[in-house]
């Protein structure tokens, strides 16, 4: 697996990283169990022969618990905080928290930043996130009291560098206006199966598609020097499933993903996530599969090499139609 400097880090990042929402189990304070503990073990060591470095989690996935999973093991493993880039994200609270009224919602307020950050830590023992991101965009946002949670995070030496996740062109100016510190990442779902952000710059002031929602999002980051890292980039494995190719919807793409493997040599999934990584902006898909081997076969993702004409058949399959 190939690794670069993130820029403007001193961050050492492998082309795919390992999203860690599946691996705390159940979304509900049933204690970690034996079962999960070890699917855990099993799935992170599968990323680390991988050579993948970066490790994506938040406070909310299983409610903590794939932080506290994801912790337990750094404890055991000595060395292995100062060899991966950590990365969490904060801004979710679910309905109930705290009181049995509130419900759920978007909250980027100094304390609720601050306070996530703390647990967060505690649940990952260490002393510090390599990046932390903004969920989703937070309506009632503002950007000034952002920045001092985001002074005050780095100033403590608990978190290195900052991003977003889920945020448009103008979300991201109107944080940025306010920060002393570059965002460096904005986290998105992109898939051959959920490819908009792509789409939108190729149908933009075309006649008869309504592009009026185009964000720009994709051309922004990559002329600000933003990671668009890409969650969700299996599309759950909807493609791969036995009945893909029967599927009316899928069975165009889930077939010719089937014939790129066969032809390279490689896994379905490694050209799916192929696909991403041909991409000039310099995508980072997020991979979520907890089964090692899968893990694996994901990291041969980044030998394939996919010539225009075949990213741009997977791309015509995936959007049902030819460019226009
Ligand atoms: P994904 O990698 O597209 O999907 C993973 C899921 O697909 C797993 O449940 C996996 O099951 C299943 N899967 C993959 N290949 C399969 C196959 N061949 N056959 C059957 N099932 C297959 O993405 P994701 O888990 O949705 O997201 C990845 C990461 O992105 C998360 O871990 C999280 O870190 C991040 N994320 C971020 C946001 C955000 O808003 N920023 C939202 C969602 C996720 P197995 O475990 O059985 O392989």
């Amino acid at each position: 697996m190939h690794t670069y400097t993130l820029p403007g880090t001193d961050l050492r990042v492998s082309r795919v990283a390992y999203g860690c929402m599946n691996i705390g189990g159940t979304w509900d304070d049933t204690p970690l169990s034996t079962d999960v503990r070890e699917s855990a073990s099993r799935a992170i060591k599968a990323a680390l022969q991988a050579d993948i470095t970066l490790f994506d989690h938040a406070d909310i996935y299983a409610r903590g618990k794939s932080e506290k999973v994801f912790g337990d093991l750094l404890k055991a493993s000595p060395g292995l905080r100062e060899q991966i880039v950590l990365q969490s994200k904060c801004g979710i609270r679910f309905a109930g928290d705290p009181q049995p009224s509130d419900p759920q919602r978007y909250d980027f307020s100094y304390e609720h930043i601050v306070a996530s950050v703390e647990g967060s830590l505690q649940r990952l023992q260490t002393d510090y996130l390599d990046i932390l991101l903004l969920h989703r965009p937070d309506p009632l946002v503002e950007s000034e009291e952002v920045a001092r949670a985001f002074d005050a995070l780095q100033t403590a030496g608990k978190v290195r560098y900052f991003g977003v996740s889920n945020h448009t062109v103008g979300q991201i100016e109107l944080l940025q206006k306010s920060l002393e510190q570059p965002l460096l990442i904005n986290q998105v779902e992109l898939s051959l199966l959920h490819s908009y952000l792509i789409d939108e710059g190729v149908v933009a002031n075309v006649s008869g598609v309504n592009s009026t929602l185009a964000t720009g999002t994709l051309d922004y980051c990559r002329n600000h020097n933003i990671l668009i890292q890409a969650w969700g980039p299996l599309a759950g494995g909807k493609l791969f499933k036995p009945n893909a190719e029967a599927d009316p919807a899928l069975s165009k793409m889930a077939q010719l993903v089937g014939q790129l493997a066969e032809a390279k040599q490689t896994s379905r999934e490694a050209i799916v996530l192929a696909w991403l990584l041909r991409h000039p902006a310099g995508i980072q898909p997020i991979v979520g599969s907890t089964k090692p081997e899968r893990i694996a076969t994901c990291a041969l993702a980044d030998e394939v090499a996919l010539t225009r004409e075949e990213w741009y058949s997977l791309f015509t399959a995936a959007r049902g139609g030819r460019v226009p």
